[in-house]
């Protein structure tokens, strides 16, 4: 019914581009999806709930809105699935945890505003690491995704169900949050792009909190136009949000266009490259080929290469998971037992309720960081965890600041490693690590993408890799994107599934 295009690795572009030449309806569209996800869900299970009647009757009414000539906008009929952390009215979410199954929420966050009033059918409700916590989403407390590339893998975390159901071809597009790295690690484990916006960019209102300073909604796509096209999408200031920006996103995908009529080169481009990331023993050999091959690419299209330093790198780490954990223990202490979803049956007074329904309801990552937050936020350990924490916080922004008075952009791996075997990172600081090159980024406040760089040789998986750049420098990241996506030697590449 799709007229020879294949909805697996149909774009959002080229999803828009049909529905408004008439090569096919909403419905057919979301017709072949529902079909694809029926034949690769039982693998790959990358989405916690999919309402299959719910996804044709956004389809159709798509179609009857475009038929009668009143299409919202481009994207009008175009599947979106979002991570199970993002509020969609009369939809349930649960974060992946036991606390909040069954929980239906009785509001739209912000960014599902926005893509349903652009006419976008919300398909599914991903699957993700419990409350974002996590590299792989083995912390999910419903179900393992599989990475659609080796369905022995992890796909990454925490927003691995939306990478999954990207590149398993069940639907266009997907949103994801990141706090630490959770769009870009499981954008590079799937072969999929991955955008973190700057902080402030897209409202997190509706987005249930991990670590409020950190977190920030964004893309996964089958291309850097469609991140492109989606973060124009979402970027905007929002009352709801405190930490909203004024403005909105400055139109990216019409500058990418521009772009790329004008032949989509970097000459002149000043790609930094630090010097603590790439002297890290971890680094696997295939990543490391992989980084190797995407320079040679970058530099061919004229893109200059320097040395800079992010001197304090080595603290990044730490600094993260005293930040995050101790705004976790803060945003988590709502799910008591009272207000939101479980609640314990053996509960018999107040105490109880509270202990038994977080000690049932949470899992053991959950507690691990809430028990972390609350202990460096707690009397005589706040000066020496928690605001020292914030201090190094300023230190490394402000190495950002200096790195960027001599390059525009800065490259880096994604993940020391691809993506790994179910099981192979049991010890949580293991884990922790995976995330050495992205958690800096949450910590600056600026923005990040990560791009399909190619197939790293010993795994046979893919790797990404992540261009970084000042706050609200979105355009500039696209623009590297894209420029690498279209020169790159390995063009098409998808998971067979
Ligand atoms: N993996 C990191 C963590 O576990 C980042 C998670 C995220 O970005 N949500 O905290």
């Amino acid at each position: 019914m799709m007229n020879g295009s294949d909805p697996v690795t149909l774009t959002v572009r080229e999803a828009s581009a049909g529905l408004e030449h008439g090569d096919f309806s909403s419905t057919e569209l979301c017709r072949a999806f529902l079909d694809r996800a029926a034949l690769t869900e039982p693998k790959v299970r990358a989405l916690l709930s999919l309402d299959p009647e719910d996804v044709l009757r956004q389809a159709s009414a798509s179609d009857a809105r475009r038929k009668a000539g009143r299409a919202l906008g481009p994207l009008d009929g175009v599947p979106v699935t979002l991570k199970d952390n993002i509020a969609v009215k009369d939809a349930p979410c649960t974060c992946a945890s036991k606390i909040l199954k069954g929980f239906v929420s009785p509001y739209d966050s912000f960014v599902a505003r926005r893509l349903k009033d652009a006419g976008c059918v919300l398909l599914g409700r991903a699957n993700m690491d419990e409350f974002a916590m996590g590299s792989s989403c083995e912390n999910s407390a419903c179900q393992k995704t599989a990475n659609p590339w080796g369905l022995d893998r992890v796909p990454g975390g925490s927003s691995g169900g939306s990478a999954a159901a990207v590149a398993s071809g069940i639907t266009c597009a997907a949103l994801g949050s990141d706090t630490g790295g959770s769009i870009r690690q499981p954008a590079s484990f799937c072969g999929v792009v991955g955008l973190k916006p700057t902080y402030g960019r897209v409202s997190r209102n509706g987005l249930v909190a991990f670590a409020s300073s950190l977190d920030q909604i964004g893309p996964m796509t089958k291309s850097v136009y469609d991140a492109a096209l989606l973060f124009d999408l979402i970027a905007g200031h929002d009352d709801g949000d405190t930490t909203s920006l004024p403005g909105d996103s400055g139109g990216c995908a019409a500058d990418l266009a521009a772009f790329e009529e004008k032949g989509a080169g970097l000459k002149g481009v000043r790609i930094g490259l630090p010097k603590e990331y790439f002297e890290l023993d971890g680094i696997s050999g295939e990543v490391r080929a992989v980084c190797e091959q995407a320079k040679e690419t970058l530099r061919s299209l004229g893109a200059e290469f320097t040395e800079v330093s992010l001197p304090h790198t080595k603290y990044a780490m730490a600094c993260y998971y005293i930040i995050a954990t101790a705004e976790a223990s803060s945003n988590l202490a709502r799910f008591d037992g009272i207000r939101y979803g479980y609640r314990s049956p053996e509960a018999a007074d107040i105490n109880s309720v509270y202990f038994r329904s977080r000690g049932e309801g949470f899992g053991p990552e959950v507690k691990r960081r809430i028990m972390l937050g609350t202990y460096v936020l707690s009397s005589g350990y706040y000066d020496a965890y928690y605001l020292r924490a914030q201090k190094v916080r300023t230190l490394l922004r402000r190495d950002f600041e200096k790195a960027y008075e001599s390059c525009d952009l800065i490259f880096t791996p994604v993940s020391p490693v691809t993506a790994f075997r179910f099981g192979e990172k049991a010890d949580p600081l293991q884990m922790y690590l995976s995330d050495i090159f992205t958690i800096a980024l949450n910590l600056s406040g600026d923005c990040g993408i990560s791009v399909p760089a190619g197939i790293a040789a010993e795994s046979g998986m893919p790797s990404g890799i992540q261009f970084m750049a000042p706050a609200l420098q979105e355009k500039r990241l696209f623009r590297a994107a894209r420029a690498f996506e279209c020169a790159r030697p390995q063009k098409e590449f998808r998971a067979s599934l």
